[in-house]
């Protein structure tokens, strides 16, 4: 297939052209981090506004780039959810508009399923396998019993890991989005103060982040009162390695009882350097391959969308055109048919 992928779920407007979920003709990726740092974090309806601007000169950018002409497309595939409503309905017309005027299927594509396939990308996916989905609005173990198939085993019960990077970042003043600045402080850091795991039931799969960022967020607010100077790096640190030690736990635990020929790292969090790490020196242990995409499509980007879109081009799922942006659309139900 050639597929022009669209991304506008948050706050990247992506589109790209891939060929056969594998080759990426183009990824175009206009970020409105810039516009939405001075509020600290992004703001819904400033993000839809931006998408209107941005997204018929990304069409025509990816189009271009990729050096094909509109008619040589297959289909158009889009986010349909998860994601910012507002945000979802600007792709979603852009692509409904060009698959109804060039006469090409529409595909709905799930967000997850786009950060999960970015691996396919620059990997070889073998299955069974287990898939850690960290980024700023999820954190989910998903078990792939064969392509396209998605059974969540566990998720967070209250923040996502990029949501808990980002507020502990705020906290210490640091710039949206956080997660990079606290990654560089842990690693650098050379003392550690010791905070808790969340490990919940010891048969859990689940994650619950919250304890943690409060734990943080108290031993800022305790030193500003005392007006005693904190040890910003070691605090990273006990963050970032209480974060790791049970991301790392959970995952190895799932490879073995799911007998997972892989483990697959997606998300935007995926960039953090610590957790790269410390998954491939336990899998390495383990003797199971760690597929971790590139930093540029660990983010948000219209190649993973067009990545996973290519599988229900496979089995023939289009969607109609009178499809609805889904902010809550299920990763599990958009599992792919069996070809
Ligand atoms: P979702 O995919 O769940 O809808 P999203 O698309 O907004 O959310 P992504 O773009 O996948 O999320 O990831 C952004 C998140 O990744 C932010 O929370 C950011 O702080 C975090 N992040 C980026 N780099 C790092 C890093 N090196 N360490 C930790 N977190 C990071
Ligand atoms: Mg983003
Ligand atoms: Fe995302």
């Amino acid at each position: 297939s050639l597929l022009l992928a669209i991304e506008t779920s948050c706050d990247e407007t992506s589109v790209a052209v891939v060929r056969n979920g594998k080759q990426i003709l183009s990824n175009v990726i206009s970020s409105q981090i810039e516009t939405h740092r001075k509020f600290g974090g992004v703001v819904p309806e400033i993000a839809s506004r931006k998408h209107v601007e941005t997204i018929t000169v990304m069409m025509e950018a990816a189009l271009e780039q990729a050096g094909i002409t509109p008619k040589e497309l297959s289909a158009v595939a889009v986010t349909q959810g998860p994601g910012l409503v507002g945000a979802l309905l600007v792709g979603g017309v852009a692509a409904k508009t060009y698959a109804m005027a060039l006469d090409i299927p529409l595909i709905g594509t799930h967000h997850i399923a786009g950060h999960i396939y970015a691996n396919a990308l620059v990997h070889d996916i073998v299955y069974p396998c287990v898939a850690l989905v960290v980024s700023g609005g999820h954190t989910e173990l998903v078990v792939l019993e064969r392509e396209g198939s998605f059974r969540i085993v566990g998720r967070t019960r209250d923040d996502a890991v990029g949501e808990a990077y980002d507020k502990v970042a705020r906290a210490l003043n640091f710039p949206y989005p956080g997660g990079p600045h606290i990654d560089r402080l842990a690693i650098e850091a050379e003392e550690v103060i010791e905070l808790p795991r969340a490990w919940l039931e010891p048969d859990s799969y689940d994650f619950s982040l919250s304890g943690l960022k409060s734990a943080v967020l108290a031993a800022i607010n305790q030193s500003r009162m005392k007006g005693e100077t904190l040890n910003t790096a070691a605090l990273a640190r006990g963050f970032q390695e209480s974060v790791i030690d049970v991301l790392v736990g959970k995952s190895m635990r799932a490879i073995q009882e799911f007998g997972a020929r892989q483990l697959l790292l997606c998300g935007g969090v995926a960039a953090n350097r610590g957790l790269r790490a410390a998954l491939a020196t336990s899998c390495e242990a383990a003797g199971v391959p760690l597929l971790v995409p590139p930093f540029e499509l660990c983010t948000d980007n219209g190649a993973m969308i067009g990545a996973a879109a290519h599988l229900k081009w496979k089995s023939g799922e289009f969607t109609s055109l009178d499809m609805k942006a889904d902010p809550l659309l299920s990763l599990e139900e958009w599992s792919v048919e069996p070809v």
